[in-house]
């Protein structure tokens, strides 16, 4: 007797050995119920065929076509070319990681089925690594008649394929399982909001088939999505409600302030703060000078100066002989505020310190103790080594940069982590605007700061786009503006979930810019390189060695090079407009510079990638590039779940999805003084091995 339940670990599960068990662990899934929610982030539609003529480039298609030559070649490197045809046109294939039976299956005179985004080259369509299947036409395979689920594999090294049959697998349980799920169906049906029950809305969800509306699955609009859509929002809200009663709860140091606190501090700043930065230093200053926990978001565009403000804050708490921790999410930006700060504070007695991954263990055990006794007053670190227990004497302001993530889990584990009664403030910064709904709904317990105003002299960065075929013209701007002293960005984006393909693209074009130049000094760094490797080449950079820096977009969100001013990015059709104009804000940063940015496309550009080039080319504020990405996004357009405001969300899309927000404020005032069915809902989308509920 087979006595799987949805709570069994997902082991039980058929083709769950020891090494994919970790691999699921990486994407947050444990138990059997963890599968079942870990759902799509989009959908393949492989169940039609196109015809090779109507292929639009920067799109994914299936097609088929019988392959006429194949061969393994060397452009600097082992690769494979296939080319196919289907009567109507002619399309080539390429593989730069691929065994030699793979080779040599592609054999002339049979036929392929594949799925891959099509490429422009030249005038030709050209595929990188589709999912592909050979097989003699006379006995061609029948086409799906359901959507592909396509997941977020994460940190994971597990396949789509994979992930596919263990959820499917998972699915099978599910009629004969309990979900605890009737009184919060019961919910959604009395209050009118869904008829669906969550079984039938998990169904269709990771199998949706033809007959159902593929136009409202792929644009996130079908019923079923809304059934789970709506629950992920209540249990966010409801998440949201019990933290807040639980800090009302809480107390952090009073810390007081006065003007001649920051005398010596004015005196050492290289500039003057600008008006919005002294408002928003005021307003924190004010919130930590009570006894409630503060949590503000300090939101300023890219470049708006949010650092200083950090440091203003930090400084108000040593000052007061209490310690502050300032988080960031890489090294190279830990290091870059320690330095900064080492600056700024030349001319105080404050102990300041950084922890990262790289602090040596001798240094680690110095810092440790300096912080246990209180010595140290100001600590930048990174999150991850932050998180492995850091203890401080009196710590009471903690201030995240560049925070992404405010979901519910970060706010209960900050709850947990302090035993007692007494909480750090809590200063999170972020460049990402946040729309009104949201403000009072998911985020309603922080209050906002705004730096609505920019440091002076510093010029808008002039945008323009140009096609891909005209980037040989690029390298005579290159040679110019490093000729005048300054450096550029040389972007190379995402090809299609592929890290790999991704870091091939920037070496090529490391390759080709410094084949085409031989004045400019090309460094290059990508997500393959280890620690040290990529911090030496930044380093470089940023002393100047290095003229053109290859990239992937791994550079580091707040990334500070003053001297930078050229960014060029490829393949920015790609891209969304919050994150373009995120990496164009890593130019221009000098006074009085004058900056731009190039954004190149392939082949033709679409409707949608248009209306974003040209947003781009218009504007260079950032609230208003985050409205116009809104009214993009609202006509249909699924950019994933990247902009979802740092909510982790498994399926909601904070943007996309606001319109809810009232059915599930409504049901989650409902559900919430139910605590059987608040912690079905927190063990679903929050996590199997968070015990939220023990925070309340
Ligand atoms: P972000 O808001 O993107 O984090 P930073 O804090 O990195 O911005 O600041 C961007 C640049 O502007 C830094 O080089 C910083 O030293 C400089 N800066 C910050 N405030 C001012 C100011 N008031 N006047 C002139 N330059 C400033
Ligand atoms: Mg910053």
């Amino acid at each position: 007797m087979n006595n799987t339940s949805l709570n069994s670990p997902i082991e039980k599960i058929k083709g769950v050995g020891p090494k994919i068990k970790s691999q699921l662990e990486k994407i947050g899934i444990t138990h059997v119920e963890d599968a079942l929610f870990l759902l799509p982030k989009s959908y393949e539609n492989r169940t039609k065929l196109t015809q090779i003529k109507d292929l639009i480039p920067g799109q994914p298609f299936q097609i088929e076509g019988e392959i006429i030559e194949s061969k393994i070649y060397y452009p600097g490197r082992r690769a494979f070319y296939a080319k196919i045809t289907d009567g109507t046109g002619f399309l080539q294939i390429r593989l730069f990681f691929f065994s030699q039976q793979q080779a040599k299956s592609f054999e002339k005179g049979l036929s392929v089925r594949l799925y891959g985004v099509i490429r422009n080259s030249g005038n030709k369509y050209e595929v990188f690594h589709p999912s592909y299947k050979i097989f003699n036409s006379k006995f061609r395979p029948p086409l799906d008649n359901t959507l592909t689920p396509v997941y977020s594999l994460g940190a994971s090294k597990i396949t789509q394929y994979r992930l596919r049959t263990i959820i499917h697998n998972c699915l099978e349980k599910i009629d004969e399982s309990n979900l605890n799920e009737k009184e919060i169906d019961k919910t959604f049906l009395s209050q009118n909001i869904s008829k669906l029950s969550i079984k039938e809305a998990l169904k269709i969800i990771h199998n949706p088939s033809v007959s159902d509306d593929v136009l409202k699955i792929k644009q996130f609009e079908h019923p079923a999505q809304k059934r789970l859509i709506i629950e992920e929002l209540i249990t966010n809200l409801i998440g949201v409600k019990i933290s807040t009663k639980k800090i009302d709860k809480m107390k952090a140091k009073v810390i007081n302030n006065n003007k001649e606190i920051f005398n010596s501090f004015y005196k050492a700043l290289p500039f003057s703060l600008t008006n919005a930065q002294e408002r928003v230093i005021k307003e924190i200053q004010g919130d930590m000078n009570k006894s409630r926990p503060m949590r503000r978001l300090v939101q300023g565009d890219v470049g708006s100066g949010k650092t200083v403000v950090a440091a203003g804050a930090m400084l108000t708490c040593a000052k007061n002989n209490l310690q502050s921790v300032l988080l960031c999410p890489t090294e190279v930006l830990a290091e870059q505020h320690f330095k900064n700060f080492s600056i700024w504070f030349a001319s105080e007695n404050i102990n300041i310190e950084i922890l990262t991954g790289k602090t040596k263990k001798k240094d680690w055990e110095r810092i440790d103790y300096d912080l246990r006794s209180g010595k140290i007053k100001i600590l930048i670190g990174t999150h991850s080594v932050f998180q492995k227990r850091v203890s401080m004497k009196n710590l009471s302001l903690v201030v995240v940069d560049e925070q992404q993530r405010f979901g519910v889990k970060q706010r209960f584990e900050m709850l947990q982590k302090s035993k007692e009664a007494v909480l750090p403030h809590q200063l999170f910064m972020t460049a990402t605007p946040i729309p009104r709904t949201l403000a009072m709904t998911i985020f309603a317990d922080l209050s906002v700061s705004k730096i609505d105003e920019m440091p002076p002299g510093r010029n808008p960065v002039i945008t323009s786009v140009m096609s891909n075929d005209k980037k040989d013209e690029l390298v005579d701007r290159l040679e110019v503006i490093c000729s005048e002293g300054n450096q550029a960005f040389w972007l190379c984006t995402m090809i299609e979930e592929s890290e790999s393909l991704d870091v091939q693209a920037a070496e090529s074009a490391k390759e080709w810019i410094s084949k085409k130049s031989k004045n400019l000094k090309v460094g290059l760094v990508h997500s393959k390189l280890n620690k040290s490797q990529k911090d030496s080449v930044i380093e470089n950079f940023r002393e100047g060695k290095i003229d053109v820096l290859v990239c992937t977009t791994v550079i580091e969100v707040g990334m500070d090079v003053p001297n930078a001013s050229l960014m060029i990015i490829e393949n920015a059709e790609r891209l969304g407009l919050s994150q373009l104009h995120q990496l164009r804000g890593r130019v221009g940063r000098g006074p009085n510079m004058n900056a731009h940015c190039v954004l190149l496309y392939q082949g033709k550009l679409g409707e949608i990638a248009e209306a974003r080039m040209t947003a781009m080319k218009e504007t260079n504020d950032g609230f208003k590039i985050s409205e116009i990405d809104m009214k993009i996004r609202g006509s249909g357009e699924i950019l994933g779940t990247k902009q979802s405001g740092g909510m982790e969300l498994k399926i909601a899309d904070l943007m996309r999805d606001a319109q809810y927000l009232n059915s599930a404020e409504k049901l989650a005032n409902i559900l919430i003084s139910r605590p059987n069915e608040v912690e079905i809902l927190m063990k679903r989308w929050v996590g199997h091995k968070q015990n939220l509920i023990a925070a309340q």
